[in-house]
């Protein structure tokens, strides 16, 4: 069975604490809200306070959904003390931490490489990857506490294949498939599990910043390529580790 295709009960998270990154929006918008319903007490992340609240409500009216958190911290500025004062609360309001999965991103601006300009190279890459790399070193205890821990990195097809203007983006996204590697081989005898997933081309905004001619009405939405996010996050996928996997 394919990771996408997987089939689940409507309680398959029940009770994990899963810290999702860039949940404001797009594809952590919608599988925040879904892990939800699923019975997962998630851990919203992002940097723009009104919109996490939004997400907070929509996870409230979800029926029987556990009462969100809400973590603000803008990736581009965080700096040591933001992170460990992050896993700090997570420790005290839960003492463990069930899922991280790592999603927020940015596009940057589609340039060749001859003409990418300096300081946004480093922006793409600090919250990109850097920021995936400093989430996990300060989650790491907390993931170890959990009796079936899992990461979730998300790569993108231009991070397993160079594609030309994609500059910084791209190569985010092979560090972030590197990341992910080589954290699953450090924890290959441990039950803490690393992999990534490349949603494919979703309906967000990132994805109409890169092809804003497309026609949206033909792309999957956030809601509808969940489900090997589910798989990875959940107890069947238990010793499944160091893959990177298609959500579509
Ligand atoms: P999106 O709609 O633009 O959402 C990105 C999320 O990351 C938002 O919640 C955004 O917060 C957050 N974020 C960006 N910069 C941040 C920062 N400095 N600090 C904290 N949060 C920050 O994008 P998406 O399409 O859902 O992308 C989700 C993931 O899938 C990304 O890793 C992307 O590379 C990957 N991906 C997407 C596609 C696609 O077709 N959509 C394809 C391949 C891979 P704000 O709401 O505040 O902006």
């Amino acid at each position: 069975m394919e990771p996408r295709e997987y089939e689940y009960s409507s309680n398959i998270l029940d009770g994990r604490i899963v810290l999702i990154t860039g949940a404001s929006d797009g594809i952590g918008r919608a599988l925040a809200l879904h892990a939800a319903t699923l019975g997962a007490q998630v851990v919203l992340h992002g940097r723009n306070t009104k919109k996490l609240e939004d997400v907070y409500d929509a996870v409230l009216a979800v029926e029987g959904a556990r009462r969100p958190s809400i973590a603000v911290m803008d990736l581009a500025v965080a700096d040591g003390d933001a992170y460990r004062s992050l896993a700090e609360s997570l420790t005290q309001e839960f003492g463990r931490l069930d899922g991280l999965v790592h999603n927020a991103s940015i596009l940057g601006e589609r340039y060749a490489i001859e003409q990418y300009d300096g300081a946004l190279w480093q922006q793409v890459m600090h919250v990109n990857l850097t920021a995936a790399f400093a989430m996990t070193q300060v989650c790491l205890p907390l993931l170890k506490l959990a009796e079936d821990p899992s990461i979730v990195f998300t790569s993108s097809g231009v991070g397993r294949t160079g594609k030309a203007f994609w500059g910084a983006y791209a190569v985010s996204k092979f560090g972030t498939e590197g990341l992910s590697q080589v954290l699953a081989e450090e924890h290959r005898h441990s039950s803490l599990r690393v992999n990534c997933i490349n949603p494919g081309p979703t309906r967000t905004g990132m994805r109409l910043a890169a092809y804003p001619a497309e026609n949206r009405d033909e792309l999957k939405r956030p809601e509808d390529i969940l489900a090997a996010y589910v798989y990875l996050l959940g107890p069947d996928s238990r010793g499944v580790t160091a893959g990177s996997f298609d959500a579509q």
